[in-house]
């Protein structure tokens, strides 16, 4: 019963370091956050001992029944956020949500219908060597080449021509609502089930700050992680009866063994925060805060050096930096802000001339500094120090410095 820095100083370092790390730099990886301390000590719990294979009131161990409570809990919370009928929060990742959905949805061989990846989709969702491009014959629809936006027709000439068993509506990067209402319609017309996979903006959601997708498909998917700063994991949630016992069974045994319910009881506590008023005002602040940085690095002198960003703002939690007619490429970007203490990454934009591991996109998100307390003055201070890091010849020490005034000045985990 040593404390960690007795046996395992090693790992110890790693964790102080890291706590580090985070307190004195700049976050902006869109699919990060930074989750409560109550959260953090549901996580780090006993809880993680317990094997409970099934579900509450239907488990194939003994002992179960304080873990009945958290996942009750963590169900009854997801339900009432999304309004949704059906919740089943025991997918360890937004991965393996989307392999249960899928299972449940089609058959191994069936079509399936999906943002292109380079164009903002995600790996499950038809990447030729993820599983979702394995065992399903993946086709997908791109954005348009001028909006750089989905185009609702496009969508339906492609679903009318592939048949596909399942149409999927989600991104990884891309900064505009979709229209959900015209994907179900297009999902009726050719016959096919629409899965909403909404990793990335289920806080927005959650706060009635975005359109749910809740009303319009038939499965609804998202990681708990992102905006929705909860535990690393994933949920599935639906309204279609005739589905509920099918993504169960997806999940467990279809995709899984025993739950993390260390983890489930982290989520019970993510949904009761994001129920609260302060969560629905921080998403604002994060949505506000993206729009900000899109608005500063569209302003002249960052556009005299290339810079864009792309369908020229945001409704979302990110901005799209487009590098495509910059001397800067998306390393070199992630690499400078790296230098001043801004974490991001490269991301390839659609239509990308330059190859995969360089990149001609930066990928910038504003929740966990929205979480860590930013408002609009710190977001457009952030947003000066990043069109100056990405203009020829950047002052990185006077940048470094802007920084840390910053992370001093909004102190992450105070006493952890
Ligand atoms: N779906 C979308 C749209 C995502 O962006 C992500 C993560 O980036 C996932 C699923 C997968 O989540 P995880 O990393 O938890 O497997």
């Amino acid at each position: 019963n040593d404390p960690l820095a007795t046996v395992d100083p090693e790992i110890a370092a790693v964790l102080d370091q890291e706590l580090s790390r985070q307190r004195h730099t700049l976050e902006m990886i869109a699919s990060e956050n930074f989750v409560s301390r109550a959260i953090l000590e549901a996580q780090g719990s006993v809880l993680t001992n317990k094997y409970a294979e099934g579900y509450p009131g239907k488990r194939y161990y003994g002992g179960c029944e304080f873990v009945d409570i958290a996942e009750n809990l963590a169900i009854e919370r997801a339900k009432s956020l999304f309004g949704a009928e059906f919740a089943n929060v025991q997918p360890h990742s937004g991965a393996q949500a989307s392999a249960a959905v899928l299972h449940a949805l089609a058959n191994p061989g069936d079509t399936i219908l999906g943002l292109e990846l380079a164009h903002g989709g995600h790996l499950t969702h038809g990447m030729k060597l993820n599983f979702s491009g394995k065992v399903y014959n993946a086709t997908s629809y791109g954005v348009d080449p001028e909006t750089m936006l989905v185009d609702m027709d496009v969508v339906r000439a492609k679903a009318h021509e592939v048949k596909p068993a399942v149409i999927i509506a989600g991104w990884s990067a891309y900064s505009r609502h979709l229209d959900f209402a015209a994907f179900r319609a297009i999902a009726d017309e050719v016959g096919a089930k629409l899965w909403v996979d909404m990793a990335h903006f289920a806080g927005l959601v959650a706060a009635g700050l975005h359109p749910s997708p809740l009303p319009h498909a038939h499965v609804v998917s998202s990681t708990v992680h992102k905006t929705l700063a909860g535990p690393r994991s994933g949920i599935i949630l639906s309204n279609d009866e005739s589905l509920f016992k099918k993504l169960n069974s997806a999940v467990f045994p279809g995709q899984q063994g025993g739950p993390l319910m260390h983890v489930i009881a982290a989520k019970a506590v993510a949904f009761k925060l994001a129920a609260m008023p302060e969560f629905v005002e921080r998403q604002q602040r994060t949505i506000r805060g993206a729009q900000i940085l899109a608005e500063r690095l569209t302003q002249s002198d960052a556009t005299g050096a290339g810079i864009n960003v792309l369908t020229g703002g945001t409704d979302v939690h990110l901005a799209l930096v487009d590098l495509r007619e910059s001397p800067l490429n998306g390393l070199e970007a992630e690499n400078v802000l790296h230098e001043v203490g801004i974490t991001v990454n490269r991301n390839g934009v659609p239509f990308d001339p330059r190859p995969p591991m360089v990149t001609s996109g930066v990928r910038i998100g504003t929740p966990a500094l929205a979480t860590r307390g930013f408002a609009d003055a710190e977001f457009g201070e952030v947003a000066d120090i990043i069109a100056h890091a990405l203009m020829p010849n950047p002052d990185i020490a006077a940048l470094r410095g802007r920084v840390e005034a910053l992370t001093t000045a909004f102190p992450l985990y105070p006493g952890l």
